[in-house]
């Protein structure tokens, strides 16, 4: 018999977890059975709800070590000095599918990191892909929609998916990426992680810069095939990635930074804020700054990796956003699908508490309690609760102005209004990756695309053709070729 005694959540001995007191032996139940209720009223809420997009996720931590200084182009102080090294949490994730849907879908993989820094959280919220379907917030929930469930069946729907291609062009160099050999990563350890988006740096002299983060898998890529996919094991990614870590069979990245100034950004050729497209590696090449080792699974999934909230807004001095404007859409959207999922207090749980002091005004809310990492921060502390007030000189906090980012400038002679992008180049890059394929690369690529698009109606079929055409010659006469052997 266990020393440890059973006790209900509030802590007093429980006598039997067995048996509920009943009215006989044959009986109903009593009111008294207060322990099976507290049980059963906890068992039905479990579950938090899912996140809406990347439900599907595994996470583990790690560390970061520096291997080229950053100081000459940024203050944050985890990228100072060489052998510098920082805890860091990660998260991968499929994005379409709920909580447990297959780990092998055709689907970005979602890439987040929490650095955590002595200067607070840093999240690298990202994907396998360097570039993403839209350019602009306001498309994604539609965008989403169109891609999971039919609403009346809750089946996956290929017509509604091509329908929303048809209509954004500016989808189509994500859609030539998804549909590629790439399109299904045979497991975490094996495949690149991107920022995408366009962040800042900048310097104690207050130079800015614009970057974008690379983490090149060490393990190298692998991908699966669709038939491949569909014999795996739903499970098999988070399984690849908990048994190697268990086995000391550490992955790793190769962290690579691109970098442009702010005066090339003025004249390229490319909007370098656009999330549609790539700085190709010939104008910006990649620089070579860390390594990323995952090295330690979670005790507790659900403590850990289904709480965790990473959100493009936790930022450290010295790193900043860009004008990207799906990357403003998140600055809001992540952190209010984490007060809703997790609550107002979700920055206290352990998996997302910085690991260095933190000290603020904000009060109260759901769940409130201290820090559970530094003794030394103010979190729900009973002190002043405003500011400015009297109390700075005896241990209130106030703002560090050395640390406010340098005034941004803006681009052009700009309006206020809505800039419409249907004019831009939709098809250059996609293009340009079609032309760097083989063959079977080709052949892969346009099979998939072919038996996903006779599904859809034929107005979407004309104009995805009309898109493949733009893109390449080749590109669309081979879906085409294909769908009319499919049909
Ligand atoms: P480069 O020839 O310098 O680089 C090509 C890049 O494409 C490599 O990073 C390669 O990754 C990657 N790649 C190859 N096949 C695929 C695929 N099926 N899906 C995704 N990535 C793939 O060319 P550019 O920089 O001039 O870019 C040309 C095209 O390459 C772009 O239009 C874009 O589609 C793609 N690309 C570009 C990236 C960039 O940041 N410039 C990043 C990733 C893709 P690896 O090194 O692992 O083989």
């Amino acid at each position: 018999m266990s020393n440890k005694k059973l006790t209900t959540a509030t802590g007093s001995p429980v006598a039997d977890d067995n048996n509920s007191i009943s009215v006989g032996e044959h009986g109903s139940l009593t009111f008294d059975n207060h322990y099976t209720f507290e049980k059963l009223a906890h068992f039905n809420r479990e579950r938090i709800p899912e996140r809406v997009v990347h439900a599907r996720g595994t996470g583990a931590y790690g560390t970061f070590t520096v291997t080229r200084s950053l100081k000459d182009k940024t203050i944050a102080s985890f990228l100072q000095t060489i052998g510098q090294k920082t805890e860091v949490f990660a998260r991968f994730s499929t994005v379409g599918g709920g909580q447990d849907s297959s780990d092998y879908a055709r689907d970005p993989r979602g890439f987040a990191l929490k650095f955590y820094t002595d200067e607070g959280n840093y999240d690298m919220v990202g994907n396998n892909t360097p570039v993403f379907f839209l350019r602009d917030a306001i498309k994604f929930p539609d965008f989403i929609h169109s891609q999971k469930k039919d609403p009346r069946t809750n089946l996956p729907n290929p017509a509604a998916i091509y329908e929303f291609w048809a209509n954004h062009p500016q989808s189509l160099h994500q859609l030539t990426i998804l549909m590629s050999d790439r399109g299904i990563p045979a497991s975490y350890r094996n495949m690149h992680g991107f920022s995408s988006h366009t962040y800042s740096f900048w310097n104690e002299q207050g130079q800015r810069f614009w970057f974008k983060w690379h983490f090149k898998s060490n393990q190298g890529i692998k991908c699966l095939s669709n038939d491949e996919a569909a014999a795996t094991s739903p499970v098999g990614a988070q399984q690849d990635l908990v048994e190697a870590i268990d086995q000391g069979d550490y992955p790793s990245w190769t962290a690579k930074v691109q970098i442009m100034t702010e005066d090339e950004a003025q004249d390229y050729k490319i909007n370098p804020f656009d999330l549609t497209k790539v700085w190709p590696h010939a104008d910006f090449p990649l620089i070579e700054v860390g390594q990323l080792e995952l090295n330690r699974n979670v005790d507790n999934y659900f403590a850990e990796t289904e709480q965790a909230c990473f959100a493009p807004s936790n930022l450290v001095p010295g790193i900043g956003v860009s004008p990207d404007k799906m990357l403003q859409g998140r600055l809001l959207a992540y952190q209010d699908a984490h007060r809703y999922r997790v609550g107002a207090n979700a920055n206290q749980l352990p998996v997302n508490a910085a690991k260095c002091p933190v000290n603020h005004y904000q009060r109260d809310g759901a769940m409130a309690g201290d820090c559970p990492v530094h003794g030394d921060s103010n979190v729900q502390d009973s002190g002043v609760n405003y500011y400015p007030n009297d109390q700075i000189n005896s241990g209130a906090p106030s703002p560090v102005s050395f640390v406010e980012e340098p005034a941004m400038p803006i681009l052009e002679n700009a309006w206020v209004k809505r800039y419409s992008t249907d004019g831009d180049d939709h098809y250059s890059q996609a293009g340009d990756l079609f032309r760097l394929m083989n063959e079977s690369q080709k052949d892969q690529l346009t099979t998939t695309i072919a038996e996903g698009l006779v599904q859809a109606t034929e107005s979407v079929q004309h104009r995805m053709l009309i898109q493949f055409g733009k893109a390449d010659i080749d590109y669309a006469a081979r879906v085409k070729s294909i769908m009319e052997t499919t049909k």
